[in-house]
């Protein structure tokens, strides 16, 4: 589902790698933490996941499709399959909860009647049937983040790619979050999520796949966040 080949990223001619010569596959249906100190080259690996970059050298499959040679008209296609969630949860603030998943759907073609139906049962998924009419500026750090959640799983992609989607919740809600992402793992959906959370990566024993410098030290099955080399 995700294959990196000898992948580097360069943002400037002449500069650092960003990341360097990464070599991984990821099952579809795995649940698998990307960690490392900031300035690994974590955000950079989503960022060329998502095809917001292209490398600089080396190949990256996403569903079998080399990302870096991917025409244009292409792009829907990939991203639709891809729910993201993020640190900052980068909702409509103003908008209800509905609206903010409905959006998502909208964007992608789906008829009035589609998005009535299953908007309800996202935000059922994750908790928040009462809240369908909230403003999400209403709402508490953890129920946005809840809301960002059923928006990523809203059109139901085969892989949700999470960033630090904890970093800014406390530690019972983070359990919450990261919780909901277990259950949405565990229904199919492949997970990745980069993260600083020491406590939950150990918690979870999932995959591990270590950055340091740009560079993967470590993938390491049922891994726990401190890697020895
Ligand atoms: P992380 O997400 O693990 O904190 P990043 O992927 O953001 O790491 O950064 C990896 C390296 O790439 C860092 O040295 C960072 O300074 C550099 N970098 C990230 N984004 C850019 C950019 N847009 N332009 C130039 N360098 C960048």
């Amino acid at each position: 589902m995700v294959e990196a080949k000898n992948l580097s990223m360069k943002y400037e001619k002449g500069g650092q790698y960003a990341l360097e010569n990464l070599n991984f596959y990821i099952n579809r249906g795995e649940f698998v933490f990307f960690v490392g100190s900031s300035g690994a080259g974590k955000s950079t690996l989503l960022k060329l996941i998502i095809r917001e970059i292209v490398p600089t050298n080396g190949a990256l499959k996403i569903f079998g499709r080399n990302v870096g040679r991917l025409p244009r008209h292409r792009l829907p296609y990939l991203r639709r399959n891809i729910g993201m969630v993020f640190q900052d949860f980068r909702l409509m603030e103003e908008r209800t909860a509905f609206d903010n998943v409905a959006f998502a759907m909208m964007v992608t073609g789906a008829s009035r009647r589609e998005i009535r139906k299953r908007v309800p049962h996202v935000l059922g998924l994750v908790g928040l049937h009462d809240k369908a009419k909230a403003r999400v500026c209403d709402l508490s750090g953890g129920e946005m983040q809840r809301v960002g959640l059923a928006r990523a799983i809203a059109n139901r992609p085969a892989m949700i790619i999470a960033d630090e989607p904890t970093g800014n919740l406390d530690p019972g809600t983070t359990l919450d979050i990261m919780n909901l992402l277990r259950g949405i793992n565990l229904r199919g959906t492949t997970v990745l999520v980069a993260t600083h959370n020491r406590e939950i990566v150990d918690r979870f024993k999932k995959r591990v796949l270590y950055l340091e410098n740009g560079k993967l030290v470590g993938d390491e099955q049922k891994g726990i966040y401190a890697h020895v080399h």
